[in-house]
């Protein structure tokens, strides 16, 4: 275990420890909570990995290649033609009354039977989990939420200053037993644990997807302690054969607030996600909504409406899940063929990323500048974890390079590997 670097304070250390530049005039203004909110490692990195020369395989940037942009733009024209007046204007904070209807047969695919007025459109589902983080978490409550886990849900719990207690997974994802034992074990401590944050599916950094049977096993374990689900899913529709799980949400509507997305299957540039909950935990989203954005973007909701209506979104979908299964064969055949031995991975049979266990002795940020000088970048592993773990491991993402960038990128790293190992 490494112990946290400049990027990561503990929460609850001081400002001047925690991102905050002593040059900065205002210091002495912030409200305590900006202390736990520091640029992701991730963001940090994008400039050095967006050179052209570097194969980046840092960021996880949807693939938009495929979208059929000829007939967007005549959409998006016919839309403000027709129907200008109200897409210009603002809207309600529960989002337009359409889209959330289509919302619901989205979410069908993945087992989910919901009403429309139990929806909230969101700005992204990143907004979603600001909202929900805010509606539930006083400072020092603690979410627990898998090791790794996605940086920004980690970044909206830090800034509410609640303390995240990190759970195992394996290939099976989420294991149950660690969960029962660290909530458990956090209450005996006194402390308070207000929700279960998990990816089940494609996971965000890990890859792996949580095992059918574990489902029900661990909604029964989050019920029996009183634990909110908080289910975070933009990649279940990106099974790379077209296969889909049960959603935890469509066997326990009350215990479950669930977090979709249109980002991975149609345009993370419109930032068009939602919540579902149950109905009193709306309610108070709504009045969240309206404090933080008064509504969602009329025009953006009304662009994504159009298309799910006029559009094959499903024949769409599979042209995203084709490109990617295509960049994961690149990755995983790269991988075996030129990682050095003492080197393991995850195998996604869906989503966006493979996460990568190295040797002993190697420190994954350590190495990134010297990946970066050899052209290629990752994201390394202890940006997934608010404990400081993951100095071993690093994420790579292979939804956005070409098969090819991403087999020389493997090859670079390996290289690069080798000579860490030879240190
Ligand atoms: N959750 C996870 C697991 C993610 O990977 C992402 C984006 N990378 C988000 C939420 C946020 O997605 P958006 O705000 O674009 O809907």
């Amino acid at each position: 275990m490494t112990a946290p670097g400049p990027l990561e304070p503990r929460p609850g250390a001081p400002a001047h420890q925690a991102g905050h530049s002593n040059l900065d005039p205002h210091l002495d203004r912030y409200a305590s909570r900006t202390a736990g909110m520091t640029a992701s490692e991730i963001r940090a990195l994008f400039a050095v990995a967006s050179r052209p020369e570097v194969v980046s395989l840092a960021g996880g940037m949807p693939n938009l290649a495929a979208l059929p942009l000829d007939s967007l733009s005549t959409q998006v024209a016919e839309l403000v033609a027709e129907d200008g007046l109200v897409a210009l204007q603002y809207g309600s904070a529960h989002g337009v009354p359409v889209l959330r209807e289509q919302i619901c047969e989205v979410m069908a695919l993945e087992g989910i039977s919901a009403h429309p007025d139990d929806i909230v459109v969101t700005v992204g589902s990143q907004m979603g989990l600001d909202m929900v983080t805010r509606l539930f978490c006083d400072p020092g409550d603690v979410v627990i939420a898998e090791g790794p886990s996605y940086v920004g849900a980690l970044g909206s719990f830090a800034a509410y200053q609640a303390q995240v207690v990190h759970v195992a997974m394996d290939d099976d994802g989420l294991v149950p037993a660690t969960l029962d034992e660290a909530i458990i074990r956090v209450k005996s401590e006194g402390r308070r644990v207000k929700f279960l944050y998990t990816i089940p599916n494609f996971h965000n950094p890990a890859g792996v997807t949580l095992a059918v049977r574990r489902r029900a096993e661990i909604l029964e374990i989050c019920a029996r302690h009183g634990v909110l689900v908080v289910e975070d899913n933009p990649y279940g529709l990106l099974g790379f054969d077209g296969q889909t799980y049960p959603a935890l949400r469509s066997t326990d509507p009350d215990n479950v607030v669930y977090l979709g997305s249109f980002s991975k299957t149609f345009a993370s540039g419109l930032r068009v996600g939602w919540v579902l909950a149950p109905h009193a935990v709306r309610e108070k989203l709504v009045l969240a909504a309206e404090s933080a954005t008064l509504c969602p973007p009329t025009f953006n909701q009304l662009v994504v409406s159009r298309y799910l209506a006029t559009h094959d979104w499903k024949g769409q979908i599979k042209k995203f899940r084709e490109n990617y299964r295509e960049r994961r064969d690149a990755i995983l055949g790269a991988l075996e063929q030129h990682l050095p031995p003492g080197c393991s991975w995850t195998r996604p049979d869906g989503g966006f990323y493979v996460w990568v266990t190295v040797p002993e002795g190697i420190d994954t940020k350590a190495m990134l500048p010297r990946a970066v000088t050899a052209r290629v970048a990752y994201a390394s592993g202890t940006g997934f974890y608010a404990d400081g773990l993951g100095s071993r491991q690093m994420r790579l993402s292979y939804c956005y390079p070409t098969p090819e960038r991403i087999r020389e990128g493997v090859r670079r790293l390996a290289g690069v590997l080798e000579s860490e190992m030879d240190l």
